[in-house]
């Protein structure tokens, strides 16, 4: 549960040790909060700028991380906007902690402002458009990809079974760090409502809703009455009513009744649809089977050893292992420059290097770190999330090698050679290569992203 990471590979040059500092792009590290108000970055003003209401999601626990996996979702399908900085006379990029902009369209002139805050996370849209119009339905398919991204992430990406939300609103003049999500999506038909932060009656848009919500009346009466005897199976009964209320509250309607979901529950077929994963229903290889367990192996058992080993360096001082992935903890050991690597063939700089530079007599603490940021990057610069047999193979054992070292240098309540064990043991789901892949995809688009130049 604590090993969802989205890691952006920095640029390591070897040559410019100072530079790389720069260059981790690990979403929950990013920048920090704006620096100033997000509306005066994007000169959201009234009478140039059409803001749409807020469109929560409100949490009963918000995992830490959730939203860095939303915004590497969002990633793969929208352009994060930029701003000018009058201060450093250029254009960056505007994603903060917690908080991103992105273009809807290749005009700019609409975005996306995806924020959160304790319990929520929030959405909205910014139409710039001389005359921009938001009617009913406008932006339901913003809302749809949203929940079903979350979705995605909790149930089938890191089975976290109990995490729950419901949809809210909220009007769209509350500032964003005031937003509670206040107001219930209701089935009432009603024009206006009254906003008791700007105490008056403001026109009902309801643009967050799908436009054929109100046919759902005579659709739930065709699924009832649709000829099954009434004592059939209750299990298959209830299952049935399940997924049914379960599409309708994500995907026809935010008008549901339990707008409470589990994430236990599966997806609907028009998740899926909604998600338009290209992979989702195809055969895997055994070589993208290789590469989906390495991946597992580095971001969940190869992090704890770098964790765990930070942790006893600095007597504790860690952030939360959730925030930490490989290449934030591999800087780490490296500015820290405790665990020297043994640095062997003589170069100049005993840290990066590839895996030439590291004989197979160099196991120092060192060593062995850089073999772990060396199997990871090989993973990130995989073509196709495809890993070959031998390769595979050599992998295990260079890994398998290092885990025995760790085991007796952090002394870990259970063995990092058992973990491997079980990973290695495992039979991996398609939906979890699917998973994986998505994720790796994910990250090397964020990283294209971040590396254009201002
Ligand atoms: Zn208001």
């Amino acid at each position: 549960m604590e090993k969802f990471d989205i890691i952006i590979r920095p640029m390591l040059s070897e040559r410019d040790v100072t530079k790389e500092k720069t260059c981790y792009y690990v979403p929950c590290m990013v920048k920090g909060k704006p620096e100033g108000d997000i509306y005066e970055m994007f000169k959201v003003m009234a009478n140039k700028c059409k803001k749409s209401t807020w469109f929560c999601l409100k949490f009963t626990f918000l995992p830490p991380h959730l939203m860095n996996h939303l915004i590497a979702s969002l990633c793969r399908g929208y352009e994060i906007s930029k701003f000018a900085d009058t201060m450093q006379d250029k254009k960056l990029i505007s994603l903060f902690r917690g908080t991103v902009v992105f273009d809807l369209e290749k005009t700019r002139l609409q975005k996306l402002l995806v924020t959160t805050s304790p319990n929520l996370i929030q959405i909205q849209v910014l139409d710039f458009k001389t005359n921009a119009v938001i009617k009913r339905g406008s932006y339901s398919h913003l809302a749809n990809l949203v929940e079903g991204e979350i979705m995605k992430i909790i149930s089938t990406r890191y089975k976290m079974t109990n995490v729950k939300f419901e949809k809210k609103w909220e009007c769209g003049c509350v500032k964003p760090e005031s937003v509670t999500g206040s107001i219930d999506f209701t089935e009432e038909n009603s024009t206006e409502y009254f906003c008791e932060t700007c105490t008056v009656t403001h026109k009902f848009i309801d643009e967050w809703s799908n436009k054929q919500s109100q046919k759902r009346g005579s659709k739930r009466k065709k699924v009832d009455g649709s000829g099954s005897p009434k004592k059939n199976n209750t299990s298959r009964k209830t299952q049935y009513q399940l997924s049914q209320q379960f599409g309708e509250s994500n995907f026809d309607t935010p008008y549901s009744k339990p707008t409470v979901i589990a994430a236990k529950l599966h997806f609907p077929p028009g998740a899926l649809h909604a998600l338009s994963r290209k992979n989702s229903l195809r055969v895997f290889t055994k070589e993208e089977f290789n590469y989906a367990k390495m991946v597992m192996i580095v971001q969940n058992i190869l992090a704890d050893v770098l964790f765990d080993l930070l942790k006893q360096d600095r007597g504790g001082n860690v952030k939360p292992r959730s925030e930490c992935d490989v290449t934030y903890l591999y800087g780490e050991h490296r500015n820290l420059n405790k665990h020297i690597p043994s640095y062997s063939v003589g170069r100049r700089n005993p840290w990066g290097g590839t895996w030439q530079d590291l004989q197979n007599a160099d196991i120092a603490t060192g060593d062995d770190i850089e073999r772990i940021r060396l199997t990871r990057n090989e993973l990130q610069h995989s073509n196709g999330f495809k890993l070959e047999d031998a390769r595979y193979k050599d992998m295990c054992n260079i890994i398998d090698d290092l885990l025995k070292r760790f085991d007796r240098r952090n002394n870990p309540a259970k063995l990092y050679t058992e973990e491997l064990k079980d990973i290695l043991c495992r039979t991996l789901s398609g939906e979890e290569v699917n998973g994986v892949q998505s994720e790796m995809a994910i990250e090397i688009e964020i990283e294209h992203q971040m590396n254009i130049p201002p």
